[in-house]
This record gives structure tokens, C-alpha cells and sequence, in this order.
């Protein structure tokens, strides 16, 4: 296509302001990743064209931003960030996306990769029967309809007032494991009859438990506020709000579709539907996710206590050793203040497949962790690595203080099905001493590292245009996908 595509810094690329465009888009890549997503016969190519499309809704500030793990989504790219103005701008279903507040939180225990030396079975097996997974599997918390609604106002509170956790646990979960502004009221009864038995369920796909061990450290001040050194043991959880915050996507889409008509919102997308912020409707879209937000976070607060008791029983470990280290989602949509041209301003950040990378200094970072910025949570493949990275003020001008949130889709889910049998992955893996154990074999075709991109590349190209910094890598030693 003819779209200018022009570098402005070393790993920044801009598709200057045209045609409907308010503000440029902003695509962090470097000269291989650009080709790529930029070539013709690249079905990628689409993400560029939903990051336009992004650029192109009113209010919206600065620049549409695409992460170096951008791959096309519903509408809106995965790996994009917008952030409106709430006066002017709106609020879309495809900007947060279907799995409302999916995350990823990570635990640290004070083992080291010699104690699991031969009981990597032993692990995969208590953690795969431990954990709830795979299609129509039934949760730890069995729910009435007015439990739920707890569920979608307290968030992870309500897990931990059960005895899932303990308080300490929240205090490093991002906003505390609770977003304010939930009404149970504005999600369906079918959405909250389809969560009674799924709150404390990993969910099937790219959701997993990975048993993991720090390999390097690249910034030893951070790492000591994180409390991570090499050889130790780490846990990593990756799910979301299951299949409320899906029927939440669902409900809502139509009645946004109407709201853009009702409001004359040109829409260059029938994906990208929107409501403007401070409308009826976006106040009662917003209203829902919130609640799909809590879900999630009561979802992984339960799952982290059914992680505890499972090492505890293969290995005999205090399931109060086990420490939340951080959470962080990549699936929101949020009110923050930024500065533009000079000026504080509150926003309503859209971050879809995207985290909060918030710099040194920020409130909403533990105190523990504030001087050197907020621990940014990023998941590569189960035969990779994946990272722990930090925020920077950096980030904070550029991106609204966001970052990648993994690898990212390299092919699709079809084309990887036929590349890669599960087999010859599990046993690939295997080989190089890392056990799998899957609910459902398509997950393990469908997320073969081949399927995403260099893990490490993405992350160096966030690092080189110093939106992040990196603080550790993982790898992988037990993988449990849903
Ligand atoms: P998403 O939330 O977009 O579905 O996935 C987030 C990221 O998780 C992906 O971009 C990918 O890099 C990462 N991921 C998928 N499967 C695994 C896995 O088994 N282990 C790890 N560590 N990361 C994974
Ligand atoms: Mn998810
Ligand atoms: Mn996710």
C-alpha cells in the first residue's frame, strides 16, 4: 500500500496524521519487524491498518501506539495502546478486548532450579490436577448470583476475605486487586450465570501455569526490590476473566454499535464501535468492565492459593514462602493522568495486549518498588523465555507508560495447528528438559514457540527505545497450558 511509513527514532516508526487521522500512529519495531508488518502480502499488515483506524477516533491524544508485539486483533491491534480524552474522546469494546483484564502475575519461591531437579514430573502432575483447566472445567468457588456480585464489585478482595491468599498478596497486584466503579448491574444475567463455576479456572489456550527459574539479571537494583536472583524458582500465571468477561465483549458490542450511530461517531470499522466516555452508554460500558476486571483479578487471587497448595504437596514447600512478586493486566481500559504539551490531564487509557508500565516515582507503584518502576510482567513462549522488565520516565512521555505484553502472534492459530503436531512439540521440548502438560492438545499446537515471535528481539526493541528496561529473564521448566 502507499501509507508513509517514516522512522523517527531508532526502533520508532510513524505513519504520519492523514486522510481521517487526528494523531500520527506510532509503531515500535526495528528494520526487520517494520518489513514485516508492512509487506504487502503480510495479513499483519491489517494491525497497521486497525492502528489508522484507532488514530482516526475523536479525542484521541498524542498517537496511537502499536508495542513491538503488535499482531492484528478484533479491531483494534494486540500490542495497541489509544488514550482519549474524556470529554471528546470514547470508550470500545475492541480497545479493551474479550478477556476483559486477562494478566499475568508472577511468584517467586525460595526454591532453587536444584530442587527441582527430578521432580519436574512430580510438579507438572500436582499442578495439572491442582489447577482447574480445559474446556468446561468447574472452578474452585461455587457461586450464587448474589455471590457473584461480590465477586464483580470486591475483585480479589473477596477471594481473600474466603482465605485464597492473604492480604500482603494484594498490596502488589495492580490498583490492590480491585477497580472502583463496578456495577454489577450493568453486566447480563447470562454473563454472571456463566461465571458461577468459573471463578478459579485457567481457562484453555494461551492461558498456562509456568514453573520457571531466573537465568539472568540485567539490572541488579531493580532485581533486589523485586526480590529476584539467578537460580531462583519463579511461578508465572497467565489468565483472565473467562467467560464473563467474553459475554461482557458480546453483549456490549451491539449496544456501542448503536451508541456510535446515536452519537455520529464515523466508524472505519464495524469492530471498532465506541461510545463516547461521559455518554449514558460509555458510563455503563465502562461500568461492566470494571466488573469483568474484577473477575479476573479474584480469578488468578484464587488460582495463586490452589498454586500454593500444589507446590506444598509435591515438594513440601510453606505455601506462605510462595510471594506475589507483581500483577499486572493487558486488557484495559483505565482513567490515569499524563502529561500532554506540557499539561496534567486525566485519560482513559485503552491497553490491549499492553501493560501499565508506569516509570519510577508513580503512586500507583508499591512502595517497594517506586524508586525503580513498576515491575512490567512479560510472558515470551513454554520453550523461550520470558521476562520481568521495569517502567521508565521514558515510557511514561512516550507510550503513557506502556509496554509489550509477550512475544506475539506470529502465525495464526490454523497455520500453527498444521505445523506443529503437538507431539513432536512436547517431545522437542522434553529434550531440552522442559515438561509440558496440556488440557487440550490444540493449545499446545496452536502455542508453539514457532508460532510467536522472538521473544527476545521484541523485548530489546522496547528496551532500545528505553520505554522499558529490562531487569530479568526467565525460562521455562514445567508448563501447564489450559
Ligand atoms: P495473549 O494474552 O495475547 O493471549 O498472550 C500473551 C502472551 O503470552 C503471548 O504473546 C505469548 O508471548 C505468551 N505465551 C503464550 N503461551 C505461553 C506459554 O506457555 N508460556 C509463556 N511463558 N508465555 C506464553
Ligand atoms: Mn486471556
Ligand atoms: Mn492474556
Amino acid at each position: 500500500t502507499s501509507v508513509p511509513i517514516t522512522r523517527v527514532e531508532r526502533y520508532v516508526y510513524e505513519i504520519p496524521a492523514h486522510g481521517e487521522m487526528r494523531v500520527p500512529a506510532r509503531i515500535y519495531a526495528d528494520e526487520e519487524l517494520i518489513e514485516e508488518l508492512t509487506a504487502p502480502a503480510a495479513q499483519e499488515w491489517s494491525a497497521l491498518q486497525q492502528l489508522v483506524n484507532v488514530a482516526s477516533l475523536p479525542g484521541i491524544q498524542k498517537a496511537a501506539l502499536a508495542m513491538a508485539d503488535v499482531h492484528p486483533g478484533y479491531g483494534f491491534p494486540i500490542g495497541g495502546v489509544g488514550a482519549f480524552d474524556p470529554k471528546e474522546g470514547v470508550i470500545s469494546v475492541a480497545g479493551v478486548g474479550f478477556d476483559i483484564n486477562c494478566g499475568v502475575r508472577l511468584l517467586a519461591t525460595e526454591l532453587t532450579r536444584a530442587d527441582l531437579e527430578g521432580k519436574e514430573d512430580r510438579v507438572a502432575d500436582a499442578l495439572f490436577h491442582g489447577v482447574p483447566a480445559g474446556l468446561g472445567s468447574t472452578g474452585e468457588l461455587k457461586l450464587t448470583e448474589k455471590e457473584i456480585d461480590r465477586v464483580l464489585r470486591e475483585g480479589a478482595h473477596y477471594a481473600v476475605n474466603l482465605g485464597y491468599g492473604t492480604p500482603a498478596d494484594l498490596t502488589y497486584v495492580e490498583e490492590q486487586g480491585r477497580m472502583s466503579g463496578a456495577d454489577p448491574d450493568a453486566v447480563s444475567r447470562t454473563a454472571k450465570q456463566r461465571q458461577l463455576r468459573q471463578v478459579g479456572t485457567l481457562g484453555s489456550g494461551n492461558h498456562y501455569v509456568e514453573v520457571q527459574v531466573v537465568d539472568e539479571i540485567y539490572d541488579e537494583e531493580a532485581a533486589r526490590a523485586f526480590g529476584l536472583a539467578v537460580g531462583q524458582v519463579t511461578i508465572m500465571l497467565h489468565t483472565g476473566s473467562r467467560a464473563l468477561g467474553h459475554q461482557i465483549g458480546t453483549d456490549y458490542l451491539p449496544f456501542l454499535e448503536r451508541a456510535a450511530r446515536k452519537y455520529n461517531i464515523p466508524i472505519r470499522d464495524r469492530e471498532l464501535v465506541c461510545a463516547p466516555v461521559e455518554s449514558p452508554e460509555g458510563r455503563q460500558y465502562y461500568a461492566a468492565v470494571m466488573a469483568g476486571a474484577n473477575t479476573a483479578f479474584a480469578n488468578r487471587q484464587v488460582l495463586t492459593h490452589l498454586i500454593r497448595e500444589a507446590l506444598n504437596k509435591a515438594l513440601g514447600v510453606a505455601p506462605e514462602s510462595i510471594r506475589t512478586v507483581y500483577e499486572i493486566a493487558h486488557n484495559t481500559v483505565k482513567f490515569e493522568e499524563h502529561e500532554v504539551n506540557g499539561r496534567r490531564k486525566r485519560l482513559l487509557v485503552h491497553r490491549k495486549g499492553a501493560t501499565r508500565a508506569f516509570g519510577p516515582g508513580r503512586p500507583e507503584i508499591p512502595e517497594r518498588y517506586r524508586s525503580v518502576g513498576q515491575p512490567v510482567l512479560v510472558g515470551g513462549t513454554m520453550g523461550t523465555a520470558s521476562y520481568v522488565l521495569r517502567g521508565t520516565e521514558k515510557g511514561m512521555r512516550d507510550t503513557f507508560g506502556s509496554a509489550l505484553h509477550g512475544a506475539g502472534r506470529a502465525k495464526s492459530r490454523t497455520k500453527a495447528k498444521k505445523e506443529y503436531p503437538a507431539d513432536r512439540v512436547i517431545r522437542q521440548l522434553k529434550e531440552r528438559g522442559i515438561t509440558v502438560r496440556a488440557h487440550g492438545r490444540s493449545s499446545i499446537s496452536e502455542e508453539a514457540p514457532g508460532a510467536y515471535k522472538d521473544v527476545e528481539q521484541v523485548v530489546d526493541i522496547m528496551a532500545g527505545a528505553g520505554v522499558i528496561a529490562k531487569v530479568a529473564r526467565l525460562r521455562p521448566v514445567v508448563t501447564i497450558k489450559g
